[in-house]
């Protein structure tokens, strides 16, 4: 596994390689877990050389203490990723690809971010696109793999590719659950057990309305908020049962695959995301 700070090298090196081979792209932020290592082992099943970035970008935090707090576990991450075979790992520093003072680029990605992240986490997209142009341009990946527990994000880049006319080919893994459902996230690390205890009630509400997608979506939304009210410890940011084409709310069920309910919740300061498609 070849590890660079530093994009020429990177570069470099990877120019020095990839004639002929398929080039496969999992951007991160740290703090691995098994959630980014399935889309690295879908990428190292679905390519000839895989790159992981660690990068947290602080262009995508609107919350200053988000961004101070993530979590940052370089060398057990740099395990994981050796032991699962990784071929390249770039873990830049903020200056290897901003420039002093860059003002962040300005997306218009219409209905798709005008809720949920969107709405709650101001410019948040634009920080997520400004980054993902910049790998996408240092790279030229064949492919690049973003999962689904982030549904908004996957859709705000299969659009930034077409925007952008990149080649790259965008592919959405399913989302890695702990035991009790709950999405793997590397925020999970700032949990106690008691706190990932009660956040499993994100997963089992999905889970239900899932089971219960005859009865009406108002009847269902009333549900979940009936539960999450009764939780004193965790608070529900928002609830939305949205169309996956234009991630716009719907009253009523469109298409088989093609609704999804996402949730996002505080629990002691840790916000929390996940969704299920229906
Ligand atoms: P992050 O490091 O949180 O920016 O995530 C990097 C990539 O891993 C993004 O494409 C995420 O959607 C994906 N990811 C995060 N958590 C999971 C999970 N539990 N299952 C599958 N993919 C995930």
């Amino acid at each position: 596994m070849r590890i660079f700070k530093e994009k020429e090298k990177m570069t470099s090196y990877l120019n020095s390689c990839r004639k002929n081979k398929t080039i496969g792209f999992v951007p991160t932020m740290g703090a691995i877990h098994s959630g980014h290592l399935k889309l690295i082992a879908t990428s190292l099943k679905e390519c000839d050389i895989t790159i992981c970035s660690i990068f947290v970008n602080p262009t995508q935090f609107n919350n200053t203490n988000d961004f101070k707090t993530y979590p940052k576990t370089l060398n057990s991450d740099l395990l994981k990723l050796r032991k699962i075979n990784c071929d390249i790992v770039y873990t830049p520093e903020i200056s290897d690809l901003y420039k002093k003072n860059e003002p962040i680029k300005k997306f218009n990605f219409s209905t798709l971010t005008k809720n949920m992240e969107g709405k709650f986490r101001p410019g948040h997209f634009n920080g997520v696109a400004t980054i993902i142009e910049k790998f996408f341009h240092i790279i030229a990946p064949s492919k690049a793999f973003f999962g689904q527990k982030d549904l908004q994000q996957l859709q705000v880049i299969k659009q930034l590719t077409t925007k952008i006319k990149s080649k790259t080919k965008i592919i959405g893994v399913a989302t890695v659950r702990e035991k009790n459902g709950l999405a793997k996230s590397s925020r999970n690390e700032l949990l106690s057990k008691k706190e990932k205890r009660s956040a499993a009630i994100i997963y089992n509400c999905l889970k239900y309305c899932q089971k219960n997608k005859r009865k009406k979506i108002t009847d269902l939304a009333s549900y979940v908020k009936l539960k999450f009210a009764k939780k004193e410890e965790i608070k529900l940011e928002y609830l939305e049962f949205i169309s996956l084409n234009n991630m716009q709310p719907i009253n009523e069920w469109g298409e088989k695959g093609n609704n999804a309910i996402c949730i996002a919740a505080h629990i002691n300061k840790v916000r929390l995301i996940d969704n299920i498609i229906l």
